[in-house]
Parts: structure tokens; C-alpha cells; sequence
């Protein structure tokens, strides 16, 4: 079993630390939520294990099956099968949709071997009807003038599409209406259908997509720590009495 170990792991920014001694056991086929007020360092924490170049480790770890993963590069980190769904997704003009998916799904295949394009279409528009997008969106440049909603769900494409190992989903139900976080749910349920083995973490403030995902564990990061971990009922503690009850 694929197992994601973070281990007292020490961030910066400039000279600035965000995530101070933070550790996690994500096993795969696990769903663990995040969840913390703004600032506290989630993102940070996503990116970092995606190998975004604006943070800096200081010290600690983050071991994919026992190997670090701290000196590879975003692609290679990728093509292990880890996956960050952006809380802010990039706009990509004059690419579009189908020929960035594409590119990236090529680039996981062995030199030499091409995408079957007949295959690659039903694919795609199999995931994109999951997700009700329209199939206008195939021509249009990746999340340019995209709603709010509709950038999310490009980014579930994205996850669709490449059926990560791990996915780091950064408040994907953010600013979404309760019918398109019913589809981000049904989303995630798909995936992991066609991947039982997909471990996931959560990042959001909300406890209605917790309800449709039911992880198995929720914790806690404030100020660049874990400061709990548990079941549901953490989260319910949360949304009943705020984060002030968390902190030390
Ligand atoms: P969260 O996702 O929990 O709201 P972030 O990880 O985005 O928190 O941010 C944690 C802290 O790090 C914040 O104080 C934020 O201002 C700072 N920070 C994050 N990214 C950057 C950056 N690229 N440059 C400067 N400061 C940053
Ligand atoms: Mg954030």
C-alpha cells in the first residue's frame, strides 16, 4: 500500500515560518480532511507537497512509500501520481482544455508510446459529463473566464482524468452552491470508484462536503501545527464552537 508520511516538516517563506513541525500519516485509500482558520498554513502545506519553488523547507520530511520526495521536481512528484487541486486555479490562455489535458495524460506515457486520441475523447467526455460540463469546454483556454465553479470543476476534471495516487484537493467546495458541491462530491465518489485505493485530503472550512465524503480522519493545523486529530466528531466540535477551542 502507497503511504505519504509528513514528517516535522518546517516551511518558510522568505524568512518567514508557516508550517512549523507539522506531521501526518496519509495512507492511501484514506480520506483525511484539514481543516483550519485562514492563514494557518493549509495551502502552504498542499503546495509544498505538490513541489511548488516558492516554499523552502527548512527541515523534516515528506516520504512517498518510504523515499523522499523533497528533492524532485513538480512533474516527477506527478507522475508518482500526486495530485494538488488548486484553491486558486491558474488561467492558462490560448490552451485549451483538451490539448492540455492531453499533453499532461502524454507525458505520464513511455517515450515513444502515443495517446490513442479516439480513446482520449471518449475519456474525456465520459469524465466531463460526470461532472456536467458542457462539451463547449473542450475548446475553451483552461479556466480562462472561468466562474468560480466552473475553475473547480476543471480541476476534478484534472484529478478525473489523471486518477492520481494521492490528491490534494485545497477548498474545492469553496464558493460553490450545494448543487455543485453535490457534483464535486459525486466527482470524488467516481474516482475513487474506479481507484479505491485514491487517498485524499480534504482542505476545507465546510462540513457539508465532509458529510458526503465521510473522512477518516479530520485534524486540525493552526499556526503551521496539527493540533488534533480524530473522527467526525472534531468536526462537529469545529462547527460548533470555532477553532478558539483548538488553541492552546
Ligand atoms: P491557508 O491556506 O491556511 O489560509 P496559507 O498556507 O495560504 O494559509 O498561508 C499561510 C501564511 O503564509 C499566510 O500568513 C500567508 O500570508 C503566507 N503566505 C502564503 N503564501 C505566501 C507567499 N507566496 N508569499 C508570502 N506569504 C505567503
Ligand atoms: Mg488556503
Amino acid at each position: 500500500m502507497k503511504h505519504l508520511k509528513i514528517d516535522n516538516l518546517h516551511v518558510s517563506i522568505g524568512d518567514r515560518e508557516i508550517l512549523r513541525g507539522l506531521s501526518l500519516d496519509l495512507p492511501t485509500g484514506q480520506v483525511h480532511a484539514i481543516m483550519g482558520p485562514n492563514g494557518s498554513g493549509k495551502s502552504t502545506l498542499a503546495k509544498v507537497i505538490a513541489g511548488h519553488p516558492d516554499y523552502t523547507v527548512t527541515s523534516g520530511d515528506i516520504l512517498f512509500d518510504g523515499e523522499s520526495i523533497l528533492e524532485m521536481e513538480p512533474d516527477e512528484r506527478a507522475r508518482k501520481g500526486i495530485f494538488l487541486a488548486f484553491q486558486y486555479p491558474s488561467e492558462i490562455p490560448g490552451v485549451t482544455i483538451a490539448n492540455f489535458l492531453r499533453a499532461a495524460l502524454q507525458a505520464r506515457l513511455p517515450e515513444g508510446e502515443e495517446l490513442e486520441a479516439t480513446e482520449y475523447y471518449a475519456k474525456l467526455y465520459e469524465k466531463m459529463d460526470l461532472l456536467e460540463m458542457p462539451r463547449t469546454f473542450t475548446s475553451r483556454s483552461v479556466n480562462e473566464g472561468f466562474s468560480g465553479g466552473a475553475k473547480k470543476r476543471c480541476e476534478l476534471l484534472q484529478m478525473a482524468m489523471l486518477q492520481p495516487t494521492f490528491a490534494l484537493l485545497d477548498e474545492t467546495d469553496s464558493g460553490l452552491d450545494i448543487d455543485a458541491l453535490r457534483i464535486v462530491a459525486r466527482g470524488v465518489h467516481e474516482v475513487r470508484k474506479e481507484r479505491p485505493t485514491l487517498g485524499i485530503v480534504l482542505i476545507t472550512h465546510y462540513q457539508r462536503l465532509l458529510n458526503e465524503l465521510r473522512p477518516d480522519v479530520v485534524h486540525v493545523l493552526i499556526d503551521g501545527r496539527i493540533v488534533a486529530s480524530g473522527g467526525m466528531e472534531i468536526a462537529e466540535r469545529l462547527e460548533a464552537s470555532g477553532y478558539d477551542s483548538f488553541r492552546a
